[in-house]
């Protein structure tokens, strides 16, 4: 299905909740949430019905996400379910990858797909401030239960913020003996900075080029090289930049969100946990599916989806503080 200004839109992110085993101090407040009743929280059935109907007008992958997708009671069902909806391609997940040792099997036998974990620092005292209460150990256990259980791609996704001072060339150097792929993401100012304490703003933003001469600076070995040719793109769809050490095993990339608007290949819907369709991750504009899904037909639920479809914006504009945090969001 094409929108308004003839993008195809053939991506769905599901939240499929706002609760997490972490508090990242740019994604949520100290002591969590204002957590949604169990009754706001989408049903297991409401998410799958809506898959359903998202196939019919052309949704063809979806990702799962949150808050932290893994903590969600029913995800490994849910998973399994959704794979097997007519016209669903493939479906992916976003985790912070503590729940992986203990659950990548079940996911991988349910059928999905491919796996981004986020990891912003190799530092365990970094990691220990940004998350608030995770550990490093954790995540990187994850992030090889993934890769033992056969995940193809096995993405691990930094987020990029001056004042964090991250040794990115650590980061990218994860690409070289492992099919892992790294990619560095703009930090986004959504959600209220004054409020989560961070404090961190637009100035806060790490340009990709900026990113790249760094990594290059200061790589010991030869530097990074663009990936062949678009097709070698690894990673299926997205919005980012390919790069490679030389005979890495994985890929580096960078996502600019903020310095090189990809709006013009936007190709995503996102639904958040109380199921509300976003058009656009930086418009607080909302579409209820909640209120279909729970009283209405399924061509109500489709109406809810073409009219969030027909609202796509171009472009973000600049415009990126929302209301709602990332977490809350779905990011
Ligand atoms: N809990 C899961 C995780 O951390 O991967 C999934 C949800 S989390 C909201 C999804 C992604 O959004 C994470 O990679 C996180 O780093 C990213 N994120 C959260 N707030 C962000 C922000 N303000 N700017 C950029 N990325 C952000
Ligand atoms: Fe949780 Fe992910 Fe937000 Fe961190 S970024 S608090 S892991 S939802």
């Amino acid at each position: 299905m094409k929108d308004a200004h003839g993008r195809v839109i053939d991506y769905l992110r599901i939240s499929l909740t706002d609760r997490c085993n972490f508090r990242c101090i740019y994604c949520m407040p100290e002591d969590g949430v204002c957590q949604m009743d169990h009754d706001e929280i989408l049903r297991i059935e409401d998410i799958e019905r809506l898959v359903k109907v998202a196939a019919g007008i052309g949704i063809k992958s979806i990702r799962l996400t949150g808050g932290e997708p893994l903590v969600r009671k029913g995800v490994v069902d849910l998973v399994d379910s959704i794979t097997n909806i007519d016209g669903i391609e493939n479906v992916s997940m976003t985790t912070n990858g503590v729940l992986l040792p203990a659950m990548a099997e079940d996911l991988k036998r349910a059928g999905l797909s491919r796996v981004n974990i986020s990891l912003d620092t190799l530092d365990p005292e970094q990691f220990k401030y940004v998350t608030r209460v995770g550990k490093l150990e954790d995540t990187l256990a994850g992030i090889d239960a993934a890769l033992e259980c056969g995940f193809d791609p096995v993405k691990v996704n930094a987020v990029t913020v001056k004042s964090l001072n991250q040794d990115f060339l650590a980061f990218a150097k994860l690409s070289i003996d492992r099919p892992l792929h790294v990619r560095f993401i703009e930090y986004m100012p959504v959600g209220d900075s004054s409020e989560n304490g961070t404090g961190w703003g637009k100035e806060d933003v790490i340009p990709s080029k900026e990113l790249f001469s760094i990594i290059n600076e200061r790589a010991a070995i030869e530097g990074l090289l663009p990936l062949e040719s678009a097709a070698a793109d690894p990673l299926g769809w997205g919005p980012a930049r390919y790069f490679e050490f030389p005979d890495a095993k994985g890929t580096v990339g960078f996502i600019s969100p903020l310095s090189r608007h990809f709006c013009s290949a936007c190709n995503r819907l996102r639904m958040t946990a109380d199921g509300k369709i976003r058009p656009c991750l930086f418009s607080d504009t909302e579409y209820d599916a909640k209120q279909a899904l729970r009283n209405g037909t399924d061509e109500q639920v489709r109406a809810v989806l073409m009219e969030a479809l027909g609202a796509k914006p171009d472009d973000h504009h600049d415009k990126v503080g929302t209301e709602r945090g990332m977490s809350q969001i779905g990011g």
